[in-house]
């Protein structure tokens, strides 16, 4: 349960994305510009998206 990569997928338009479980920045989604994550306590916070599967 420490992966650091989550592969997601983004709610609004079901685009898939790789992102770092510890981004300390948003990360938007590339195809329609959704917010997926915020920073939040050194860890990113899931806002836009959900987790399609852990990456080691
Ligand atoms: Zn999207």
């Amino acid at each position: 349960m420490t992966s650091l990569f989550f592969k997601v997928s983004c709610r609004d338009c079901s685009a898939e994305s790789i992102i770092f479980s510890k981004a300390t920045t948003t990360i938007i989604c590339t195809v329609c510009g959704s917010t997926l994550t915020n920073p939040a306590g050194g860890k990113a916070q899931l806002v836009g998206c959900d987790v399609v599967e852990a990456l080691e």
